[in-house]
């Protein structure tokens, strides 16, 4: 049942052609930006805020950006464009059938209370979909899908995820495809981002089986910005000056990205330009 359902999920949609065309006739690549959590889910808390104020900022100025610079390549879908609560499945749906060409979910990480390393741990960590290979990438992930908890059928739909027995030959046929490489180009870049152009310290380019990079059928990753729990980067995560970084990090990230993958996609030039 998994297998069948990551076929037909995960695995048929590799690349395919963009079928996003706009008013003028011309092609356009369809970014999906997914603030995390939301509504009565608020995701990590923190001191003074919280994840779902924090990403929704962020991934409102990553679509400014692009909506500025790049609009004559890219459209942009917001998963949610306010503080409202959307289903995991919600959001994969919401990428899916807009034929996006790219799903970049945000975040904000945290540790356990009993974490003795709580005030002090720091640093971004970029996630595509795979066996999670350390406790701590799994606890990550485990977090993430616990949004599944906030909806009431929970378990009739997410009854064929087992993020602990993905099997290998899956995950290997995944690994090996091209949706796999392009999603673990663009992770590396917005972890180089992340530290060049915000300033975060690197925790690494990583695995894990999160719901939201496994329903959706197109290269997709999902960001951590930085941990909420520790003060100076909670201040960071807060301040208009540090959203402003991450956004522009996470553009910059997908300008180099469009450069790549978007002549083929769209079948013209393009020339987006880093900030
Ligand atoms: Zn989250």
């Amino acid at each position: 049942m998994l297998a069948a359902v990551v076929l037909t999920g995960v695995l048929l949609p590799l690349s395919g052609a963009s079928k996003n065309v706009d008013s003028s006739g011309e092609e356009k690549f369809t970014l999906c930006l997914d603030p995390g959590h939301g509504g009565k889910d608020f995701g990590c808390i923190g001191a003074k805020t919280n994840e779902k104020t924090i990403v929704l900022r962020v991934a409102s100025k990553v679509r400014k950006l692009v909506e500025k610079h790049l609009a004559d390549y890219v459209n942009v879908v917001m998963t949610r464009d306010k503080d409202c609560f959307v289903t995991l499945q919600g959001r994969a749906d919401i990428a899916n059938k807009s034929h996006s060409d790219l799903f970049v979910s945000i975040h904000v990480n945290s540790v356990a209370k009993s974490n003795k390393r709580r005030k002090t741990i720091a640093g971004c960590q970029v996630y595509t979909l795979g066996l999670h290979k350390t406790a701590e990438n799994l606890a990550v992930a485990k977090r993430e899908n616990a949004a599944m908890d906030f909806e009431p059928d929970n378990k009739e739909s997410y009854a064929d995820f087992d993020p602990d027995s993905l099997e290998g030959d899956i995950l290997f046929e995944l690994t090996q495809s091209r949706r796999m490489d392009q999603s673990i180009e663009l992770a590396d870049a917005i972890h180089h981002n992340l530290s060049s152009t915000a300033s975060r310290q690197q925790m690494g380019v990583r695995q894990a089986g999160f719901w939201v990079l496994w329903a959706t059928s197109m290269p997709a990753v999902l960001v951590e910005l930085d941990f909420i729990c520790n003060p100076d980067s909670e201040n960071f995560l807060a301040s208009e000056k540090g959203c402003d970084q991450m956004a522009k990090a996470i553009y910059n990230a997908f300008s180099s990205y469009l450069n790549t993958y978007g002549p083929s996609l769209l079948g013209r030039e393009v020339k987006a330009r880093t900030l």
